[in-house]
């Protein structure tokens, strides 16, 4: 807790006194605990026991709403940090998690860390009931592909919650995209940092539309909406979860 709160408080460093807000509420990642907010980016409002932000909190709750039995599922994690990841951790007894390094082949090991690319996952058919990521899609070059690996691991009923930054426009635009190994792109380019390796920027392919309900089925799925959650912390976000099942 003091580790996390030293975390957060370089965070803020930046922030006027008068624009740091606080709130009690309860965290769908680690339970009652106070909530700090000190800019207006959803980044800058954390859970100050977990150090969740709006998007980690709006993933449990939808999680714990629309998969209750969660906790006795076999549960796949496309990352292995974060409070969203620790919670899984500590609360699923069947996880399997993963990261992506684009340097290394599906199925080795990197640091004890299994590594999968999403595109070419190396699970047999069929082996989770639930999926989850965060803010992982809008990087993956060709996500078609990678969500019909995602419902090829899942078991029939399969869930597959995740979040990508989602844009108030009815059509994705992509931004970039692979022809013949190269990448083109198509608007200015844009990156995002990458957690696990600091400074490494990993680039963004597109910027998702409402139209994602439409990829999902397209690749396959049953089932597939845009849950709104309500805010958690209370601070005014609105973080939005994909949720999508498998026949
Ligand atoms: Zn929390």
């Amino acid at each position: 807790m003091t580790r996390t709160l030293g975390k957060i408080a370089r965070e803020m460093r930046m922030a006027e006194p008068g624009e740091i807000r606080l709130r009690f509420g309860k965290c769908p990642l680690c339970g009652w605990t106070a909530f700090a907010k000190w800019r207006a980016n959803a980044m800058a409002t954390r859970c100050l026991s977990c150090r969740a932000t709006p998007v980690a909190m709006g993933m449990g709750a939808v999680l714990a709403e629309r998969v209750p039995g969660f906790r006795r599922m076999k549960v796949y994690e496309l990352s292995s940090r974060g409070p969203f990841f620790h919670f899984l951790a500590r609360e699923v007894k069947d996880l399997t998690y993963s990261e992506y390094f684009d340097d290394v082949p599906s199925g080795t090991f990197v640091g004890g860390v299994l590594c999968q690319d999403v595109q070419h996952l190396t699970f047999e058919d069929g082996s989770f009931e639930v999926c989850t990521n965060t803010e992982v899609f809008e990087h993956v070059p060709d996500d078609l592909q990678g969500f019909r690996e995602i419902r090829r691991v899942l078991a029939p009923g399969g869930a597959f919650l995740f979040t990508v930054p989602l844009h108030d426009a009815e059509r994705t635009v992509e931004r970039a995209r692979i022809e013949n190994g190269v990448v083109v792109h198509h608007l200015p380019h844009e990156y995002h940092e990458d957690n696990i390796r600091g400074r490494h920027k990993v680039l963004v392919y597109r910027e998702y539309g409402r139209d994602i309900v439409e990829r999902l089925r397209t690749a396959g799925f049953h089932e597939s909406e845009i849950v709104p959650v309500r805010d958690p912390s209370g601070m005014g976000h609105t973080p939005n979860v994909v949720f999508a099942r498998k026949k």
